[in-house]
């Protein structure tokens, strides 16, 4: 049996944050007893669908430490009574936002049992942070981050590249200061422009000045140069970890293990090749589940791939990863003629130096990590 993750989504943030096309409104309209009861309510409905008592419990967002603390305690109880009782989790994360962060905040999340606190810091330059509009500057971050050192000995930390106004010396101040707070786990994103955020409209009126492509990739190189040389290692594409302090929640999602997501917008996957997604619809969520009626159909869609998906799923995901895919197992899933189609499609990958086979295992080489869309492209066609 694989181990399941369960995932609770909290769809409010205190203000939106120009790039961000996550599924969150605005915190100052925010019902949380209705919205701790809707998600009771789903979890209660859903439990079957988890094939074990879940061992990662993560609760992302928008920003689920903006919660109240009565609703916080209320939802974190309701969990436990629902899954059966309290317990130690493998990994407990809640992702928070540096101006929520305090000590009563800390002593009510160790309580709950969180042993993983996930802190979206973006930059240590306070005008790219303006630039972005986050709430927090760089001193909050900072003196936020102690806090939680103090109390959690697992704190992970995002960064962001190619931010406006951001220059190689700007990104190396930030990545300087990650290294000095020293936190367990880093991940690093480079900036999207999702369609219909403000800053894509920016983007496109020509408002703001971003970094190059190539000023992007030199960022990036210069932050794994950096982070290897301070003891984190690369195990995914995105993400860097002192030793043992891999992501196991995230892991799963990219080894193909199953979760539950509980929440509007929240996914789910049952490890066997079927999809289940709620809709992004807060009204919508709140009728369906703040009255606990089990007889209503599903919220979610539900889509089960085919082989030819899961194959592309499971490239994407896996080569992602440093540890790459098991051709075994590949094989073992999906048979030898798609595992030669693969090797056939890799061999010229190999002959760079972008992609190599370790210890039977596909996997991208360092070069290939820097154009990593462009080979697993390849790769599944
Ligand atoms: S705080 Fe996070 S979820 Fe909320 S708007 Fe900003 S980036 Fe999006």
């Amino acid at each position: 049996m694989k181990s399941c993750g369960l995932y609770i989504h909290i769809p409010f943030c205190r203000s939106k944050c120009i790039y961000c096309d996550f599924f969150s409104g605005g915190a100052s309209a925010a019902d949380w007893d209705l919205l701790v009861d809707a998600l009771l309510n789903e979890l209660e409905e859903r439990k079957h669908e988890l094939k074990d008592l879940p061992d990662t419990l993560y609760i992302g967002g928008g920003t689920p430490s903006l919660i109240q603390v009565d609703a916080f305690r209320r939802l974190i109880d309701g969990i436990y009574d629902k899954i059966g009782g309290r317990k130690q989790w493998n990994e407990f994360t809640i992702e928070v936002n540096p101006d929520d962060v305090t000590e009563e905040k800390c002593a009510l999340w160790l309580e709950a049992g969180v042993n993983r606190v996930s802190m979206g810091v973006q930059s240590f330059v306070d005008s790219e942070l303006n630039a972005i509009r986050r709430r927090h500057n760089a001193d909050c971050a900072e003196k936020s981050l102690h806090v939680l050192k103090k109390h959690f000995h697992n704190i992970s930390i995002d960064l962001m590249f190619g931010l406006p106004g951001q220059t190689a010396d700007s990104w190396y101040e930030s990545v300087g200061k990650a290294i000095e707070i020293n936190p367990e786990h880093i991940s690093a994103y480079s900036l999207m422009f999702e369609d219909g955020t403000p800053i894509s409209v920016m983007k496109n009126l020509g408002r703001l000045f971003f970094p190059s492509d190539d000023e992007c990739v030199e960022m990036w190189k210069s932050l794994s140069r950096r982070l290897k040389m301070s003891g984190y290692s690369q195990y995914e594409i995105s993400n860097y970890s002192k030793p043992g302090y891999e992501s196991v929640h995230n892991s799963r999602y990219w080894l193909g293990f199953p979760y539950l997501g509980i929440g509007p917008s929240a996914h789910s996957y049952d490890g066997g090749g079927v999809r289940r997604a709620n809709p992004s619809d807060l009204k919508g969520y709140l009728r369906r589940f703040s009255s606990n009626n089990v007889e209503c159909s599903p919220f979610y869609i539900e889509e089960t791939l085919e082989t030819e998906e899961l194959i592309e799923e499971m490239l994407l995901t896996r080569m992602r990863m440093r540890s790459g895919v098991s051709l075994s197992e590949f094989e073992m899933r999906f048979g030898i003629k798609e595992k030669e189609r693969l090797l056939g499609n890799a061999r010229e990958y190999i002959r760079n130096d972008m992609v190599a086979i370790d210890n039977g295992r596909l996997r991208l080489t360092d070069d290939g990590i820097m154009i990593a869309d462009e080979i697993i492209l390849g790769l599944t066609m």
